[in-house]
């Protein structure tokens, strides 16, 4: 019929098609990122409010691409998960990660803790548990020096499954943190049923402090609740020294953000350690 016509030129129209050709594009390269050695890692620090250094690092990946450059994840995570790609790279980030924390250790660094930021992909897996077991105890690294990021999204899907195996993970001594919290649906009443032992408070929230603003309370409020029950607090996002007063006067444990330093490539990371 001629409306369906029309609409099937409306829809491949030249931008569409742009798009569609890019996104294969971006596919087939990102299959070869791994074999061409073309990911990276950087580091962000964290840092700690009560001994005022450093005591862990979260990674984040890099895809140094020689035609697009260093693309940031928010480019090609999602892809990399509806494609499935994201189990490989997520096993390479966990081994590279834990790799790299090792070797600060063997070079005279005391203990810090890597976060990694897992996929619920990655989690859904019938054999993650055992990924992780493997992957630790091949690079000898303790388990309480994991931190294992997950977000709420992981947690919609198959909620029993997941929480049982964050909980086996939890038995082993991995430490588990609930990445962004605040950007979704999660009440700290529901933060009770997981086996989790940090929150990361979502930039958003981070950027409310100002003077005068009103949001500032719920910043509080978390630290402090999330505190009554156990769980470590991670600001992330933190870029002003009002923020950074404001959070330490609550009693937040860590921050990280470009206050204290951007993501760094490994040579850096140890620089900013050594400096
Ligand atoms: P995320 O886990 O929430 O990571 C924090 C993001 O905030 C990072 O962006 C970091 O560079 C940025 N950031 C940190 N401090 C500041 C600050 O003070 N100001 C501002 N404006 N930004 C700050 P990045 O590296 O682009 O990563 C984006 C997202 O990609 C991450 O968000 C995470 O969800 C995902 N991602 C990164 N690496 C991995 C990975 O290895 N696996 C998986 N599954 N996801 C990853
Ligand atoms: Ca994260
Ligand atoms: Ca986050
Ligand atoms: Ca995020």
């Amino acid at each position: 019929a001629k409306t369906s016509g029309k609409h099937t030129y409306r829809f491949f129209d030249k931008s569409m098609q742009d798009a569609v050709v890019e996104k294969t594009l971006m596919e087939a390269r990102l299959r070869q990122t791994i074999d061409n050695n073309e990911l990276r890692l950087y580091y962000q620090p964290q840092y700690n409010m009560k001994s005022g250094q450093i005591d862990g690092f979260e990674a984040l990946l890099r895809w140094k691409s020689p035609d697009y450059g260093m693309v940031s994840p928010l480019k090609f995570i999602a892809l990399a998960e509806e494609t499935g790609l994201i189990i490989g790279m997520g096993n390479w980030v966990l081994r590279e990660a834990c790799t790299f924390n090792q070797e600060l250790y063997a070079h005279g660094q005391g203990r810090l803790c890597t976060a990694v930021n897992i996929s619920v992909v990655q989690l859904m897996q019938a054999d993650f548990v055992q990924v992780v077991a493997a992957v630790l105890s091949e690079i000898g690294l303790p388990p309480e020096q994991l931190e294992l990021e997950i977000t709420e999204s992981v947690l919609m899907e198959r909620f029993e499954d997941n929480v049982r195996k964050l909980g086996e993970l939890r038995s082993m001594g991995v430490r588990i943190a609930l990445d962004d919290f605040g950007s979704g649906y999660s009440s700290l009443t529901y933060l009770k049923k997981l086996p989790i032992t940090a929150l990361k408070i979502d930039k958003a929230f981070i950027d409310d402090i100002a003077e005068g603003d009103n949001n500032i309370a719920i910043t509080g409020s978390i630290i402090e609740l999330a505190h009554e029950m156990g769980l470590v607090v991670v600001a992330e996002g933190v870029e002003t020294e009002e923020q950074f007063a404001y959070l330490k006067q609550k009693g937040c444990d860590s921050i990280q953000g470009y206050l204290i330093s951007q993501p760094l490539p490994p040579e850096e990371f140890i620089a900013k350690l050594q400096g």
